[in-house]
């Protein structure tokens, strides 16, 4: 971190992160003669100027050499990407995606979004396939992060955000679980909060297959098989309501639907908990007692436990767990989801998920669509339905009735997605691909037109962070000549697709739109305004007036739902999708390392963070690999009824023998994702990317045998 020198901060400017959901605040200082450079921001409260070394390396994406300076177009199947102007650009993807629609109906043309997008975006993008092209079909790779959550957000408390209260709480309550998550390696800045919790006399208790670098500041780990975490919760119900722990007033006075949660619960006693999760009965009875004794408590659960085909009744358990303790709606308690992406929260407030439309709103409640159709100046009833959700939309590309022509942008399937060997094989068969994009992504190269956008220093946007905090993300330079903003770029291709207004290029101009598109929604931000933003370090949504402070901690008096009182999940243990057996023995789980950020297309471009992180790995546990006669480093081959990877092996003891681990950030030979399980949660829709039966063996021996 360079030192900050007077001089320095007289030109620097207050920005955010471009990474994860945490969005710590930096200073970015940039001038026409030298590389930007970030500087600390003490006084932002979130991160209180620490920064990991991906935010530290960030201003390596500004390079020219790592980025697209211009746009590119293939002129048949087949050709070389080559370069061109923005108005050939622009003209062919409005030829191509008009012509689809023509020929294939509104529903063959397709986009799909991200959770790193700014709020801005998000609307606007949703705005554009709902108004410009009438297609349902959009959705993004929010889907694949925090779905789960959200809809047993919704479904227990009425509302979906990440956190019901600033991390800030964190230190000060009695007791947390943390189910399925790995702060200290995706975003260490926040570990502080779990320091100052355990400094306070606080229990830390972390869920999670690995022994990991947070599961190593914990007071009490428990190692689950993958897919084991709903039972847990149960397990845990079950011994909190027979030791008496329960809260009943709060119970009776402020939930719903206890008795049926009850019945399931009991039927989960420890013994047959232990045999489904492989956690011994002494610390199912340990994790039960300090969580059910704490006056208050908080469980926060990340991608391990969301990222299920059980996802949304695996999340309810653990909420079930909160409210039956009565830890929920009152001070330093409460269950929270862990945002992964940069803007997770606010790209799924805004209307690029299927089924939502601007505030949160649900796209088939009829009031819902007048009032957004109203801001949009359309008919409600030409605002589409519910589209397919992210999988199911990139399963069908290029398929009978499915999307031939697709406007991505912000994502990188081709690396993230499930069954990414198919998915790419889906991209590859679409009569249009077009990808806008800082980078060259593995999804971009396949494209048929790319077009280069500007990134966050680059631009002003708002983004939500995990705590439900609007932040704003402030232009600190230029961007290269020849790129422009997204939003710039709906605006050019909706006027040639025969909408000339509605799509402002400037930042606040659509984000004036998206309050007023908002106002009266869950996600209210009627009142926020980039002034209040950069005067407050942030405003917590709702905030439905400009006098109106903001919400940092919801439920407080009531819950969300009509009637105000939480609902318990009915819920019961079942199966993973695939489960191991005699072809596949072993689970693979995947996850992410410490240098390395999501598909890797932006973090794989950054010297120092390949250095730290060069390439994938297959984490195994010495008790299998001695069985399977693999050595540390020798290369392995994982494969799965979808697909094949191949890395070297690292040998740790923190892993269970009967799972291996792989980060999913690199393409290629060691592309985790070509071996994940497209399994959908029925609720949520999210693919089980978390576990999946594999084999493994070592490559040498396959190839002499
Ligand atoms: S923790 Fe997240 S937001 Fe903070 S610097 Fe690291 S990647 Fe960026």
């Amino acid at each position: 971190m360079t030192l900050t020198s007077p001089a320095v901060l007289a030109t620097a400017t207050d920005t955010h992160c471009p990474y994860c959901s945490l969005q710590c605040g930096m200073r970015l200082s940039a001038g026409a003669d030298k590389p930007a450079e970030v500087l600390e921001r003490p006084e932002f409260p979130v991160n209180r100027g620490a920064l990991c070394g991906k935010g530290r390396s960030a201003p390596a994406l500004l390079d020219r050499t790592v980025r697209l300076t211009g746009p590119l177009l293939r002129d048949r199947p087949g050709a070389p990407l080559r370069s061109a102007s923005w108005s050939e650009a622009l003209d062919r993807v409005a030829a191509g995606l008009a012509r689809t629609r023509a020929e294939h109906g509104a529903d063959a043309v397709g986009v799909f979004g991200g959770g790193g997008l700014t709020n801005e975006k998000a609307y606007l993008l949703g705005k554009f396939a709902r108004v410009v092209l009438g297609t349902a079909n959009i959705d993004y790779n929010g889907r694949f992060c925090m779905s789960s959550a959200a809809a047993a957000h919704r479904r227990a408390f009425g509302l979906d955000r990440g956190l019901p209260f600033p991390l800030a709480d964190i230190p000060h309550t009695g007791c947390l679980i943390l189910v399925g998550g790995n702060p200290a390696e995706t975003m260490p800045p926040a570990v502080r909060y779990f320091r100052e919790l355990r400094e306070n006399g606080g229990t830390l208790i972390v869920v999670d297959p690995r022994r990991t670098r947070t599961a190593e500041l914990a007071d009490l780990h428990l190692q689950p098989r993958p897919g084991g975490d709903l039972a847990l919760a149960l397990g845990l119900l079950h011994l909190v309501i027979a030791d008496g722990l329960t809260d009943r007033e709060f119970i009776a006075r402020r939930t719903s639907g206890f008795d049926r949660a009850r019945e399931s619960a009991m039927a989960h006693w420890p013994d047959r908990v232990e045999r489904i999760t492989g956690v011994p009965v002494h610390q199912l009875r340990e994790a039960a007692r300090l969580f059910g004794e704490s006056d208050t408590g908080i469980v926060l659960t990340a991608r391990g436990p969301e990222q299920q085909s059980k996802g949304t009744d695996t999340v309810g358990a653990w909420i079930n767990l909160c409210l039956a303790t009565g830890k929920a709606g009152r001070p330093y308690s409460g269950y929270g989801c862990l945002t992964g992406q940069g803007n997770g929260q606010g790209g799924r407030e805004h209307g690029q998920k299927a089924d939502q439309l601007p505030g949160y709103r649900s796209i088939e409640d009829p009031a819902a669509r007048e009032h957004v159709a109203a801001v949009w100046g359309v008919p409600a009833g030409s605002i589409p339905g519910p589209g397919k959700s992210a999988y199911e939309l990139l399963d069908g590309l290029g398929q009978p009735g499915g999307v031939r022509a697709l406007l991505l942008a912000g994502s990188n399937p081709a690396v993230s997605a499930p069954n990414a060997g198919h998915v790419t094989e889906r991209l590859r068969a679409l009569d249009l691909l077009v990808v806008a994009d800082v980078v060259l992504s593995e999804t971009a190269a396949l494209a048929d037109v790319v077009l280069p956008v500007t990134q966050w220093a680059e631009e002003d946007g708002t983004t939500t962070n995990l705590e439900g905090r609007v932040i704003l993300r402030r232009r600190a330079l230029d961007p290269p000549e020849g790129v422009r903003s997204e939003l710039w770029l709906l605006r050019e291709l909706a006027a040639r697709l025969g909408v000339p207004d509605g799509f402002p290029a400037e930042a606040e101009q659509a984000f004036a739109e998206l309050r007023r598109a908002s106002a009266g929604g869950d996600a209210d931000y009627a009142g926020i305004s980039y002034q209040r933003i950069v005067a407050e370090d942030g405003v917590f949504w709702p905030c439905p007036a400009p006098d109106h402070p903001g919400t940092p901690r919801l439920f407080l008096d009531r819950f969300a739902t009509p009637d105000g009182r939480a609902r318990f999940a009915e819920v019961t243990h079942r199966p993973a999708g695939e489960e191991p057996d005699e072809e596949y023995p072993l689970f693979l789980t995947t996850g992410r390392v410490l240098s390395q950020y999501q598909s890797g297309a932006q973090t794989r471009r950054v010297a120092e963070l390949n250095t730290a992180a060069p390439g994938p790995f297959v984490e195994l546990h010495p008790r299998l690999a001695g069985r399977l006669g693999i050595a540390d480093g020798e290369p392995v081959a994982v494969t799965s009824r979808r697909g094949r990877a191949v890395a070297p092996a690292r040998i740790t003891d923190a892993i269970r023998p009967d799972t291996v681990f792989m980060p999913f950030h690199w393409a290629g030979a060691g592309r985790a994702n070509s071996l994940t399980n497209p399994a959908l949660d029925p609720v949520s829709r999210m693919p089980e990317f978390k576990l999946c039966a594999v084999r493994v063996e070592p490559v040498l021996k396959e190839v002499t045998a």
